[in-house]
């Protein structure tokens, strides 16, 4: 068991039930673990905002289980850059979403997504800051992309 910071083990980024059903190798190369670090520490901050337990979801994915997932092929996921999480202790993923943007500054978050697909929500964050400053915080719905934290 590698812990990569206080309560984040590098097993807890990098292993995926899809993974697994499909029998995809998602071991990271080393220079992804390095970014997986950093992601990490940016959870810290968050967990420590939050003030509760964050479980991810998804962490590093392989270039195979991206598109298993369905992940876009510029996904910062394949870099170890990015995290989906929950945190129930904190309220919704939509709630956590607005909690956390008004300090994606402050927490070191490059990018803040909302992701609300089908019956399924989420918080995405990336610790890479995308080129267009509009999209450092969206949400992503069935319908589109909306600019800031919008109700699905
Ligand atoms: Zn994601």
């Amino acid at each position: 068991m590698i812990n990569l910071t206080e309560h984040f083990t590098l097993d807890e980024l990098v292993r995926s039930a899809k993974a697994f059903q499909l029998g995809i190798d998602n071991t990271p190369p080393s220079e992804v673990v390095g970014r997986l670090q950093a992601t990490a520490v940016m959870l810290e901050r968050i967990r420590a905002h939050l003030g509760v337990p964050v479980i991810v979801t998804s962490g590093y994915r392989c270039r195979q289980l991206n598109q298993a997932v369905g992940g876009v092929t510029s996904s910062d996921h394949m870099l170890g850059q990015a995290a989906d999480f929950i945190a129930p202790g904190a309220g919704t993923p939509y709630q956590i979403a607005r909690s956390l943007a008004p300090q994606v500054s402050v927490l070191g978050i490059g990018q803040l997504i909302y992701e609300h697909l089908g019956a399924t929500a989420w918080v995405h964050v990336s610790t890479k800051v995308p080129p267009s400053p509009a999209n450092r915080v969206i949400t992503v719905t069935g319908a589109g992309t909306q600019l800031g934290i919008q109700p699905a």
